[in-house]
Parts: structure tokens; sequence; C-alpha cells
């Protein structure tokens, strides 16, 4: 019997004494040291009672030990929950309540408020340097542990979506699920045990935790474990590094370094970007400083990735690449694929694909058909050589008087104006025409757009129902912890604008 997730991720290299995790301050866990902690870990929640199939909640800083948790829930037969820290107690006790989860493991300092609203779920602690009664409970342990016999249709984890468009939801991702991805894009991406990736993403999200991270064990490299992105321990690892992922605002915060240059980016292969949308300018900004080409990739956590920029081929400014192995992609509208290069929405079907949303099967039916093919909500083209470009989120397309505005493209002729660092365009309601594009401008440092151009360049370049009703300054545009702009906030936020 096996346990085919933690044999491709962990076993492989359970008695390597090869660096795994490069942690601040110098220490270094090697792959056997940190299946030792994982090992300890398991027997802990065996202790604690928990059974195969049971929902491990984990809402902690990131650490050597979280990630360990991850290991032990796979080792253990257990379905990982890994929850932002940022989620306040009410959000937080939504999540495990609706997961049914058996344990709980937080922060100290939050344990007792969350016990208290959290009935019938078991709480155990893990502070940010590896502190807590789960680190107690884990010590005395055992460092070996027999692995929990799993099948690849098994669940793996339970990962709720980033709630940019709505309430998160629950992705339930199988041991394959999560294998078959790994596996493809270690190879598209050609990571290797030589690789030591840069990882200053979290570890609640698909991004940080199965794509980066599930690509570094699957291959047997090692990680530049640092708890969030911070500029200058990003400089300092460079030199040291082989590859990093990030979001998009990684690779702008890195271009207003002027620390950040040809050489110090010298000992890199690979630079990938996803999670949000990457502007193009930024991709010709960084090759320029770099002379790397940054390689964005596409996916979310329903289906891990789905597309992604070839590795020897051409990386293409703008679009997200191309379907990766094994992953089947069309563009629908009306339920019929469009021609190449028309807009509508993304489809995608493989063995990356969820197994449905928890607790939601209507949810589920709506998006995920018998077939296979899940409906991502995200639009976007596909050009006559397979490459895709994300022109938004359907809930972000605005009905103006019945015709289509698609934001991104209002957006990146404001984008394109004099003084404009960035901008966002939403859907308001009118009265007349159902709804209208207002537009959002950050100026650049220093500037302030003159908008009477601004309307000019619009004038020139766009149809008039596309043409903005109103446009406003802000000082930035909210975004969430991955870098995604949050469109409902500034419908919310500009929702009297009109009146
Ligand atoms: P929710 O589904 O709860 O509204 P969410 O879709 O933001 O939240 P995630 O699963 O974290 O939650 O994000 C996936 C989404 O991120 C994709 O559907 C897509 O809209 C966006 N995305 C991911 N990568 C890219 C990319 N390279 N370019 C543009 N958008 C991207
Ligand atoms: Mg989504």
């Amino acid at each position: 019997m096996t346990n085919p997730l933690h044999d491709l991720l962990f076993a492989a290299r359970a008695g390597s004494a090869a660096p795994f995790l490069h942690l601040p301050g110098g220490r270094t866990l090697s792959h056997a040291d940190f299946d030792r902690l994982s090992a300890r870990i398991a027997h802990a929640f065996v202790a604690q009672g928990l059974a195969p199939g049971d929902r491990v909640a984990m809402q902690v800083a990131k650490s050597p030990e979280a990630l360990a948790v991850v290991g032990a829930c796979a080792r253990a037969g257990l379905v990982i929950l890994p929850l932002n820290p940022a989620y306040t107690p009410a959000e937080t006790e939504y999540f495990v309540t609706d997961s049914g989860a058996r344990l709980f493991v937080c922060d100290p300092g939050d344990a007792e408020a969350m016990a208290q609203v959290l009935d019938g779920v078991q709480v155990m602690t893990l502070s940010a340097d590896g502190q807590g009664t789960l680190a107690q409970a884990a010590a005395d342990a055992p460092d070996t542990f027999v692995t929990v016999p799993r099948d690849g249709g098994d669940l793996a984890a339970l990962l709720y979506t980033s709630g940019t468009t709505g309430r998160s939801k629950g992705a339930m991702l199988s041991q394959d699920n999560l294998i078959s991805n790994a596996q493809t894009l270690a190879r598209e991406w050609r990571f290797t045990e030589r690789d030591v990736l840069i990882h200053a993403l979290p570890i609640f999200h698909t991004h940080g935790l199965f794509v980066a991270t599930n690509v570094v064990l699957a291959t047997g490299g090692a990680m530049i474990f640092l708890p969030k992105f911070d500029l200058d321990a990003i400089v300092a690892a460079l030199p040291r590094a082989t590859a990093m992922m990030g979001v998009p605002t990684f690779y702008t915060r890195l271009l207003d370094d002027g620390r950040f240059d040809r050489t110090l980016a010298g000992h890199m292969r690979l630079f990938v970007s996803g999670s949000a949308p990457l502007l193009a300018e930024t991709h010709r900004a960084f090759e320029a400083r770099t002379g790397h080409r940054i390689l964005e990739r596409y996916g979310m956590t329903e289906t891990n990735m789905n597309t992604s920029n070839p590795y020897d081929g051409d990386r293409r400014a703008g679009t997200v690449g191309l379907p990766l192995p094994g992953v089947e992609l069309r563009i629908v509208e009306g339920g019929a694929p469009v021609a190449p290069g028309r807009t509508g929405t993304i489809e995608v079907r493989g063995p990356n694909v969820f197994q449905g949303y928890w607790n939601m099967p209507e949810k589920t039916a709506d998006e995920l058909s018998p077939d296979g093919w899940f409906a991502t909500g995200d639009l976007g083209t596909q050009d006559a050589d397979g490459y895709v470009t994300i022109v938004g989120r359907a809930k972000d397309l605005i009905i103006s008087g019945g015709y289509n505005v698609y934001p991104k493209e209002v957006e990146e002729v404001l984008d394109d104006c004099p003084g404009v660092l960035e901008s966002a365009v939403v859907g308001l309601p009118h009265a007349d025409l159902g709804e209208v594009p207002v537009a959002i401008l950050v100026a650049q440092p220093g500037t302030s757009p003159d908008l009477a151009a601004v309307e000019e360049r619009l004038r020139a370049a766009l149809a008039r129902y596309k043409h903005p009703a109103r446009i406003v300054v802000a000082d930035e545009l909210p975004r969430n912890t991955m870098g995604k702009v949050q469109k409902a906030a500034l419908r919310r936020t500009y929702a009297d604008l009109l009146a």
C-alpha cells in the first residue's frame, strides 16, 4: 500500500542530508531534518485522536514547522486546510466550522478566543518561532512514522479561494490533483535538485504552497524560506538562488530598487509570475534591467496551474502562455467554443481540476460539468498559436447599454497615459444604461495626470460606450495579500459616485 503524495514529495528524500530550507539567521534544515519534524507532528496528530480523512485547519505564521504540518497531514492521511492569518475571528470561525475541521492549529495568542467560538474543535498552538502546544506534543514523539496508505483520489487539501469575487469557496483537491501539477510544473520549468528557490510567498495559498513548495519537494532542491517579501532579504538571497516565484508586485518592487540589476540577478535561471496580471510594461522593464524574461503562468485554487509561458520558447509579455501538458483549455461563449482571438469564458479540463466545492453541490454543478470541464470565471482569448491572454473576470465585465466593456481594454489605454502609474475600471449602476464604466487612476509618484489629455486619448482609442463616465484619482488601488486588485471593494467605495 502506498500514499502517492507522500511518496512523491517527501519519502523519496527522507534520508537525504541535502539542504531543504535555508532560514533567516543562517539555520538550514535538510530534507531528513524536515522528514523527522513532520513524523513527530504526525504522531502528535494521531495521539490527538485524528483519523485519516479528518481536516486540520491551520492559521499560523509562515515557519518550517507550519510547512511540516502540511507534510505531517500528507503522511497521516489528513486533509490540510491552511488559512490566511489576516482573517478576522468571525471569518476564521466560518472556515473552520464550514470545513468540519477536527483540529485547529493557531498562534498561541489566538488560542483562547478561538477555543471559545469553536465548539467541539480541538485547538493546538504553533508560534512563528515554532513553539506552542503542538510543538510540545511533537517534541518527544518518534522521528519515524508509518505512512498511512492513501489513494490518489483521496482528498489531500481543502483550500479556500481568495474571495476576490465574493465569499471564498472551499476547493477540494485530491492527491492526484496536486501530484499532476507538481510533476508537470517541475518538468516544464526544468527544476532539479540543484535549484534554490526564493520563497517569499505565503503558504496558505496555492501559489506558495502547491506551486512553489511542491515543485521543489518533487525535485529535491532547496528553498530560501523567507517569512514574507522583504526587499533587503531578497537582495541578500539573490546571489545564492537560482529561481524565484512571485506575484507581480514582487517584480515591480524589485524594479523600484536601485540595487536590483543584471549582476544581482546573474545567478538566477528563472523568475515566475502569477496570481494577478503582470503588466507587459513590467515584463519589458524587467528584461531591460536584468536580461531575464519573466515567465508568466495562470492558475487558480480550484485547478492549480493551467497555462504557462514556455521555458525554452517565446515568453510573450501580456499573455499567460500555452495550456500545460495534460490540461485542455477552451474559450466558450454561450456554451460554444469561439474562434481564435475572440473573447469568451476560459474552461479547463485535466488531472489538475479539483473535485468540487466543499459543502456546495449546487455551485459545483454550475461550474464543473459532468464531463470534467471547469468554468473558471475568467475571460480570455486564445490566439492561433495557442497563447492565452486573460482579459479579466466575468464578474468584472461591464455591460453598458447592452454593450460589453472589458475593463482591461480601457485600463490599458489609461495605463499608457503620461503620469498614470496604474488604473482600475469598474462598472457602477446607471439608471439608463444599466451600468457604466468608471475609472480609478493612480498617478506616477510626483506627478498628477492631465485628465483632459487622458480623455483625449480615450476618445482617440475607444468607442464612446467604453469611455469612463467618471475618472477619479486615488492614492492606491486596494489589493489583497496576493496582489489582486479588489474590484468589489472599489465598487463599494465608489457606489455613490454617480448618484
Ligand atoms: P474567488 O474565486 O474567491 O473570487 P480568486 O479567484 O481571486 O478568488 P484564487 O484562486 O486565489 O482566488 O485566484 C485565481 C484567479 O487569479 C484566477 O481565476 C485569475 O482571475 C487570477 N490569476 C491568476 N494568475 C493570473 C495571471 N497570470 N494573470 C491574470 N490573472 C491571474
Ligand atoms: Mg476564483
